[in-house]
C-alpha cells in the first residue's frame, strides 16, 4: 500500500513528487504516454521565472525528474488503463502492475490537437508550436501561420502579432467557432490575414529541420499553394487525459476533471493538479502551482486519517 500515487511526470506531477517526497512519502509517480508532458516536447522555456538565460523543455523536466528522485520518489512507465476510486484504498493500474494507495494525485493533463501530418510531427519543437505563449517570443519579424477556427486560434493569432511581421490564420471552414468578440479583434487586426476554407497538407521543410513554407490546399476547389512561413502555430484544442476516470470523477462537458478548494475532486484523497482541471492557463509555472497544492492537501488529508 502505498501513500501516494501521482498520474503523470509532467511539471504539475513533478512538482507534486518533490512536494510529497521531501515530506517522506515516498511517492510512486506513473509516467503514462508522454513522460515529461508538455514540456518534453517543447524547446527553449523563458518564462519559468529564475531561468533568466531560458532553459530547454526537456532539460527542465530532467532536473524536475531528478529533484523529486533525490528526495526519493519512484517513477514507473506505463500508461494507467484502469483505476477504481470508490473509496481507498485506490486501486490504479498501469502496464501489469496494480498499484493501491491512500491518496491519488491526477496530473495526466492535456494533449494539444495536431493535425496528424508526418511533417508536422518532424518539425516540433523545431518551428511547429503548440503553444503561442511559450514559443511566440522566438518568432520576432518572421511570417507565421496559425491553424483554428476557435478562440484559441483568435487569442494566439492576436498574441502572436506582437512579434511576428505578418500572421496567416488559416481555417478549413468559412464560419467560425470563436466568440464574435475575439474574431472581431483578429479581423480588425492588420498583421493578421485569414485564408479560408484551407487545410494544410505539408509544412515544410524536414530535411532542413526548420519551416520555411506550408502547402495548403483549398477545401472547396482543391487548389494548392504554397505559403512562405517560418512558424507553424496549431491551435486546434486540446483533449484532456481523462478516458480512464469517466464515471468515477467528475469532469466538465470537455473532460476537464472538475476541482473544488483548490485541487480537491468529487473523490474524498483524490487530488487533480495541472492541465488536465485547467484549460484557462495551461502554463509551467501554474502546473507547478496546482502540483504544489495538491501535494500539500494530500499531505494535509493522509495527516487527517492517521489522527
Ligand atoms: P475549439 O474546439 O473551440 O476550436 C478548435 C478549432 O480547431 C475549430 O475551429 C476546429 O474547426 C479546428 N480544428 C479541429 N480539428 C482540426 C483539424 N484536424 N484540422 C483543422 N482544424 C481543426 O478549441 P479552442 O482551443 O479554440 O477553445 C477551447 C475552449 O476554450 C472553448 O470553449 C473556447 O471558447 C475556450 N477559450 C476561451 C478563451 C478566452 O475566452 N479568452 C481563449 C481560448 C479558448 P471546426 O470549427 O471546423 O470544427
Amino acid at each position: 500500500m502505498h501513500k501516494v500515487v501521482i498520474i503523470g511526470s509532467g511539471c504539475a506531477g513533478l512538482t507534486a513528487a518533490i512536494y510529497t517526497a521531501r515530506a517522506d512519502f515516498k511517492p510512486i509517480v506513473l509516467d503514462g504516454y508522454e513522460p515529461g508532458g508538455q514540456l518534453a516536447l517543447t524547446t527553449e522555456v523563458e518564462n519559468f521565472p529564475g531561468f533568466p538565460d531560458g532553459v530547454l523543455g526537456p532539460e527542465f523536466i530532467e532536473r524536475a525528474r531528478k529533484q523529486a528522485q533525490k528526495f526519493g520518489a519512484e517513477f514507473r512507465s506505463g500508461a494507467v488503463t484502469q483505476v477504481e476510486l470508490k473509496k481507498p484504498p485506490f486501486k490504479i493500474t498501469a502496464g501489469k502492475e496494480t498499484f493501491e494507495c491512500e491518496t491519488l494525485i491526477v496530473a495526466s493533463g492535456a494533449s494539444a490537437r495536431t493535425l496528424g501530418l508526418e511533417s508536422e510531427r518532424q518539425l516540433l519543437g523545431h518551428g511547429v508550436s503548440t503553444c503561442a505563449t511559450c514559443d511566440g517570443a522566438f518568432f520576432r519579424n518572421r511570417e507565421i501561420v496559425v491553424v483554428g477556427g476557435g478562440d484559441t486560434a483568435m487569442e494566439d493569432a492576436t498574441f502572436l502579432t506582437k512579434f511576428a511581421k505578418k500572421v496567416t490564420l488559416i481555417h478549413r471552414r468559412n464560419e467560425f467557432r470563436a466568440s464574435r468578440i475575439m474574431l472581431d479583434r483578429a479581423h480588425k487586426n492588420e498583421k493578421i490575414e485569414f485564408l479560408t476554407p484551407y487545410v494544410i497538407e505539408e509544412i515544410q521543410n524536414v530535411a532542413n529541420q526548420a519551416v520555411d513554407s506550408v502547402k495548403v490546399r483549398n477545401a472547396e476547389t482543391n487548389e494548392t499553394k504554397i505559403l512562405p512561413a517560418e512558424g507553424v502555430f496549431v491551435a486546434i484544442g486540446h483533449d484532456p487525459n481523462t478516458k480512464v476516470f469517466k464515471g468515477q470523477l467528475a469532469m466538465d462537458d470537455a473532460g476537464y476533471l472538475i476541482t473544488h478548494d483548490g485541487p480537491k475532486t468529487n473523490v474524498e484523497g483524490v487530488f487533480a493538479a495541472g492541465d488536465v482541471q485547467d484549460h484557462r492557463y495551461r502554463q509551467a509555472v501554474t502546473a507547478a502551482g496546482s502540483g504544489c497544492m495538491a501535494a500539500l492537501e494530500a499531505e494535509r488529508y493522509l495527516a487527517a486519517r492517521e489522527h
